[in-house]
């Protein structure tokens, strides 16, 4: 007979309101619905900070991003149906993985549901509930991309907004407004970041600079290199990896901390762990 399984329990994603369970212990799970991760627990409490790994270690690919789409796909496609919110009135529906586009049955809105392979130049405004992936080869630079999920491999000029992940494995300026549930910017990725990144968590396996707004956890892996300015709920520098900048824990919104100065300096004093000291708040 078997020895009795660790709990289960029902949670539901924050991005799609997928439900699915879950071990009750788990610290991070990903919606098998639209691959957010996600923290299955009730609300973490504020100001955590944790010097050690998350227990979910990924296997270590020659090509994470390529590991990562294949993971995507196999989620995606192998479904006979995913629930897919409108972009005008959020009303949610279900249509079936092979669907191309589908009307929203409260507004009548069109609903793009076709995924983008960027593999040259391209300008056109995207908003779709699939997949973008810019080659090494492609260059978008639409001022306007939405979509579910995204591979950055090429160049990003444009802003991108996505309800799912972003994996960044390119190197160079991101000069657009970014913003997703979660970023990752691959081991041998090398990004600036000229605008504010809004997420709820995001994970650095590269190097990147620049200024991160996170509801989430900020998680900066060996070998990653972090510079610059990190507003986030909780972050969690491994052995090896580097942050420098400044640092507000405790708050995802930086704007309310900046206009809270006296509190910001409260939670900015939580740091000491080899990192610099913060900057005066201006
Ligand atoms: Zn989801
Ligand atoms: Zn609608």
């Amino acid at each position: 007979m078997a020895k009795s399984s660790p709990v289960k329990v029902s949670v539901e994603c924050p991005h799609c309101g997928f439900k699915q369970h879950e071990y009750a212990a788990a610290k991070t799970t990903m919606c098998r619905q639209c691959g957010s991760h996600f923290a299955p627990a009730a609300p973490r409490p504020a100001a955590i900070f944790t010097a050690r790994a998350r227990p979910e270690a990924r296997a270590e690919t020659p090509s994470a991003a390529a590991s990562l789409m294949q993971r995507f796909d196999g989620l995606w496609k192998s479904k006979r149906s995913n629930v897919i919110e409108c972009f005008d009135c959020q009303r949610k529906q279900e249509v079936s993985g092979a669907a191309t586009s589908t009307i929203c049955p409260s507004c009548s809105a069109h609903i793009d549901l076709s995924d983008y392979k960027i593999t040259t130049s391209f300008s056109r405004s995207i908003r779709t509930r699939g997949d973008v992936h810019v080659t090494t080869k492609g260059d978008l630079s639409s001022s306007s991309v939405r979509c579910r999920r995204a591979i950055i491999e090429g160049r990003l000029r444009g802003n991108l907004d996505s309800a799912g992940t972003i994996v960044i494995n390119t190197s160079g300026k991101i000069p657009g407004r970014l913003s997703a549930s979660e970023i990752v910017v691959e081991k041998r990725a090398e990004v600036q970041f000229f605008r504010r990144v809004r997420v709820s968590n995001m994970e650095i396996r590269g190097r990147m600079s620049g200024e991160i707004v996170a509801d989430g956890l900020v998680t900066i892996r060996k070998n990653g290199v972090l510079e610059g300015t990190v507003a986030a709920k909780s972050i969690n520098v491994e052995k090896g990896g580097v942050f420098s900048g400044q640092l507000i824990i405790g708050k995802g919104h930086l704007q309310q901390a900046e206009l809270l100065p006296s509190e910001t300096a409260a939670l900015s004093k939580e740091l000491s762990i080899g990192l610099a000291p913060p900057l005066p708040a201006t």
